[in-house]
């Protein structure tokens, strides 16, 4: 074995730098190790799918810290390295490359990995399923030569992605099975209103349809889909989803669901191994429920948290999160449920094309959405957190 470390976290993104800072707070001298299967050190993804297109941000500035940081800290950073296996009775770690490490503490925060879809050409070479740095740098290359990109997926990475495309000067094909974008999320007339500027931008959306085949012509991906299209491009991105990256915590035995269970202090069921963020299935207190959540901002807050927790804080996890996006000029911070199957009630003011969308569950606020409204969240946290029944007339104008 090559060494016992007090701290060790799996996985070098949001969460696990996080979970450094957490972990110094409490105990300035225990040996720390991360581990991550990305050769960078660990950055932010949003911009991945924004500001890097817009020129609002720069590669260097993404980055959640510069090396120096993991020196001040005493980290020691293994990058470019994968986890393979889990040994909880022997608390070590056994990488892809065969070296075994020991651990005191141990925090899985390996995130998520993005779904693949199961046709004939999904798994071939530069079909993007995009979701790290390194998909980013690929796709601006191609981007920098190409004209034309298929975006699967009508969520809220492919409209991102969609929109960034499209404003990169790229002609846009979208193709998602739903009706209308984000409708997982947007209430009806929102998604209408999003999915009419996007075809005003010039993207053109093939909805209700679906990939079936992708295939190559000359240099040209060709998409061939449900409803009999054949759309050529330059470049495919597909964002389907993602699902929990849960292998290492199935090879230790840890129980899993829908994500690595976790109890309100991020205890996984075996001992002295945490998880956090968007891998973990815990209770979140303020809707009553036990979920995961894929969001920025749960990553950083549960990621330090379990950092706290495994230096000796064992304090409940109580953090409610928000997230955010941006679409066009479209853009919005939210927080709870945020479900297009729940009920819901807009306060919306039309001559400034901004408001806020409530969504009810038995006249129980569980969700805002704040949409061109901003710096409200800890307003619409409060909110939900109180789980009080609200008449709608009593929501409009709550929050502007
Ligand atoms: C393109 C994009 C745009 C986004 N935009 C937004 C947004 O606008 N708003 C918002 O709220 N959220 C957004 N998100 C979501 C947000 O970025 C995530 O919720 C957050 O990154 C989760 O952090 P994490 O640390 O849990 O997981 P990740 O960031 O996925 O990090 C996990 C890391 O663990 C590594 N790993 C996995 N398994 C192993 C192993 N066995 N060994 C070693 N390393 C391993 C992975 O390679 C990865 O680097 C976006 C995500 C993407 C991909």
């Amino acid at each position: 074995m090559k060494h016992v470390y007090d701290y060790a976290i799996v996985g070098g993104g949001l969460a696990g730098a996080s979970a450094v800072q957490g972990i110094r707070e409490l105990d300035t001298a225990g040996e720390i190790l991360l581990v991550g299967e990305e050769k960078h050190l660990p950055y932010d993804r949003p911009p991945l799918s924004k500001k890097l297109w817009f020129g609002k941000q720069k590669v260097e500035d993404i980055f959640l810290h510069d090396r120096a940081f993991y020196d001040k800290h005493a980290v020691t950073l293994a990058l470019d390295t994968k986890v393979a296996r889990l040994d909880p009775a022997a608390k070590t770690l056994t990488t892809a490359g065969g070296e075994t490490y020991g651990y005191g503490k141990l925090l899985l925060a390996t995130g998520c990995k993005p779904r693949m879809l199961d046709i004939p050409g999904g798994d071939s070479d530069g079909i993007c399923y995009f979701r790290n740095l390194d998909d980013y740098l690929h796709t601006r290359e191609v981007a920098a030569q190409g004209k034309s990109a298929v975006v699967v997926g009508g969520g809220f990475i492919g409209s991102e992605l969609a929109a960034a495309l499209n404003i990169a000067g790229l002609h846009v094909t979208m193709i998602f099975p739903g009706e209308l974008l984000c409708d997982r999320v947007l209430p009806d007339y929102l998604a209408r209103a999003v999915q009419q500027r996007f075809a005003e931008k010039g993207v053109r959306v093939l909805a209700s349809d679906k990939p079936i085949s992708f295939g190559k012509n000359g240099g040209k991906f060709v998409t061939r889909t449900e409803k009999g299209e054949s759309v050529e491009s330059d470049i495919v991105i597909v964002g389907v989803g993602v699902v929990p990256e849960t292998e290492l915590a199935m090879s230790g035995g840890l129980e899993v669901g829908n994500g690595i269970v976790v109890n309100e202090y991020l205890e996984t069921s075996r001992p002295d191994i945490y998880a956090a963020g968007d891998n973990a299935f815990f209770p979140y207190r303020a809707l009553g429920e036990a979920m995961r959540v894929e969001h920025w901002d749960h990553a950083l807050n549960q990621g330090k948290w379990a950092g706290r927790n495994m230096a000796g804080a064992h304090e409940p996890f109580t953090c409610q999160p928000y997230f955010f996006s941006d679409l066009f000029e479209f853009g919005y911070e939210a927080t709870g449920e945020v479900d297009a199957r729940l009920e819901t009630f807009a306060d919306w003011q039309k001559e400034n094309d901004t408001g806020v969308i409530y969504y009810l569950r038995d006249g129980i606020v569980r969700g805002v959405m704040m949409c061109n409204v901003w710096d409200k969240v800890e307003v619409a946290r409060e909110l939900v957190r109180k789980a009080e029944r609200v008449p709608p007339q009593q929501l409009r104008g709550l929050i502007r």
